[in-house]
């Protein structure tokens, strides 16, 4: 070999090594799985499985539109993980420490995600299949675990970008080999992940961060791992988890999405709005057909709707059953009972057709912010049609009153469902409606003595419940069912 070839070498050689220097991207990413034990001990990972306990959050169904009181405390905590397949099944118990619905009985889940595939699995053992958004949901969170982020950032078909330093962090934005897109974070003493960010699309909120934060990182077969995690939707806390046992490599169980789920067809949207709808008084129409219901209320020179529930699809059915059935005047507003996000799920498209909302004052700032927030991920139809909110507010009781009709608004005083709920009552037709506070022919019914009880303070006389959930039934069911003899 000539001099002039050694030297040629030498310099190729340096050029090798400086292409190897990590870009600073990448050198997050190598921080961290250096911190976690390594990237051959993370490559080398086949399963976790993870026990303990903690709470769940009851985002969008709380008191009032900021009340954060409400949790499941989640016991009996088990998260099976196969580490390469991206496959994962949870279970858990959870017990509400608020006045449920459902009633107080713990509930044992089992959920999970295979795949595509996203399941429930109920305690008589069937197992559904979850709609396509849910499982969407379900592959991001796999990745809401330092061990999974950090193997799918170290996978040469991953992309990293957007390096930068937030404060006592650095972070990197990660798009995984199957196209999902991440924030991760790392603490920039000991370079273990702080947390993972993922963004997904929300009916209510639009576009909304998931953030899971990583703390009490322990040392489990030759890797760190954490052992608090805290995981936020938009601003509130979802979940909180404390483990107790975790173990690498251990028996995870099958992990397969049960035939039933992965046999059933995808759930690609909402289901088709069917909305039917059935004369109660003259005047009063209840639009029924599905499981949320509406009432539409006819004025001398307009027309007013209570509740546009659900989501769009439902919300825009509904307003366009109400045109349809009184032609001739406008559909100038909705009531919305409740901030609930199964029942404020419609206003945006309310608003987008151009209704003007009435809910109790304790609620406005909510619907300001549900019509401002953002909707990019999956536009919705305020988002394609912008319109301001015009919103009027109840405090304790409102008449919507002119020549044909009489409806007044109420507040539901210290109901166990909510701080904020409107009843509408109709003097004339001595009808009223509600929503969630009574369901007719519903297995309990946790808030139907305070319901009466407003009820019987107001002095209103009722024939006829007409319930946004449930069948329109007689006020004798209710004053059975308040006295628990039903
Ligand atoms: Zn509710």
């Amino acid at each position: 070999m000539t001099k002039t070839k050694t030297l040629l070498a030498s310099i190729v050689a340096v050029a090798i090594g400086g292409c190897a220097r990590p870009t600073p991207e990448r050198q997050i990413v190598d921080d961290a799985a250096a911190a976690l034990g390594g990237a051959d001990r993370i490559a080398a990972v086949r399963t976790l499985v993870i026990e303990g306990s903690g709470t769940n959050g009851n985002l969008g169904q709380d008191m009032t539109p900021d009340a954060t009181g409400q949790t499941f405390a989640v016991s009996n905590y088990r998260r099976a993980i196969d580490v390469a397949g991206a496959r994962v099944r949870i279970e858990q118990t959870r017990t509400p420490n608020f006045t449920y619905f459902q009633g107080p009985q713990p509930q044992k889940q089992v959920l999970g995600i295979d795949g595509d595939v996203g399941y429930n699995v109920a305690a008589n053992g069937n197992a559904t299949r979850v709609p396509n958004a849910a499982a969407r949901d379900r592959r991001a969170e796999v990745f809401h675990h330092p061990l999974t982020i950090v193997r799918a950032a170290l996978d040469p078909a991953a992309t990293l970008s957007n390096p930068r330093t937030a404060g006592s962090e650095s972070v990197v934005d990660v798009t995984t080999s199957g196209g999902l897109g991440f924030t991760l974070a790392i603490d920039n003493g000991t370079k273990l992940p702080t947390r993972v960010v993922s963004m997904t699309d929300n009916v209510n909120l639009g576009d909304v961060a998931i953030e899971t934060s990583f703390a009490d990182y322990q040392d489990v077969s030759g890797l760190k791992l954490p052992a608090r995690f805290t995981t936020n939707t938009d601003k509130t806390t979802t979940a909180t988890l404390q483990v107790s046992k975790q173990a690498v490599d251990a028996d995870a169980g099958d992990l397969a999405a049960p035939e039933a789920a992965r046999s059933a067809t995808p759930i690609t949207g909402p289901a088709p709005a069917n909305v039917t709808a059935e004369v109660v008084a003259k005047g009063v129409w209840w639009l029924a057909g599905q499981s949320h219901h509406s009432v539409l209320v006819e004025f001398s020179d307009h027309l007013t709707l209570i509740e546009a529930p659900q989501n769009d699809t439902r919300a825009l059915a509904v307003i366009a059953k109400a045109r349809e059935l009184v032609p001739g005047k406008p559909l100038t507003h909705v009531v919305n009972t409740h901030h609930h996000f199964d029942h404020s799920g419609g206003i945006r498209a309310a608003v987008s057709e151009g209704l003007a909302v009435i809910t109790q004052k304790a609620s406005a700032a909510f619907y300001q912010d549900a019509v401002a927030r953002a909707h990019t991920i999956a536009p919705d139809a305020l988002a394609k049609n912008p319109k301001p909110l015009k919103l009027e507010t109840v405090d304790e009781e409102l008449d919507l009153k002119d020549a044909s009709m009489t409806v007044t608004l109420y507040r539901i005083a210290g109901s166990g469902h909510g701080d904020t709920i409107l009843m509408a009552y109709f003097p004339r037709e001595r009808l009223l409606v509600e929503a969630d506070v009574y369901t007719p022919g519903g297995a309990i019914a946790p808030y139907a003595e305070n319901f009466l009880e407003n009820i019987k303070k107001r002095n209103l006389r009722v024939d006829k419940i007409v319930p946004i959930h449930g069948a329109i039934g007689p006020f004798a069911d209710l004053v059975k069912a308040a006295q628990g003899t039903k």
